[in-house]
């Protein structure tokens, strides 16, 4: 699956294939990170953008 790291200074994004299934470690930072938060969905559909 692809995370990306919750630290907001890093922002590294890896496919991770670990065995945890709730935290684990980026691997540029070392930042412990939250699986399910730290998970990319991948969308089907383009997400329009709009600017209010
Ligand atoms: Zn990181």
């Amino acid at each position: 699956m692809k995370l990306k790291c919750q630290n907001k200074k890093c922002n590294h994004k890896w496919n991770y294939k670990g065995k945890q299934k709730f935290y684990c470690n980026c691997p540029k930072c070392m930042y412990k990170v939250n699986i399910k938060k730290a998970k990319i969905k991948v969308r089907k559909n383009q997400m329009e953008v709009s600017n209010k």
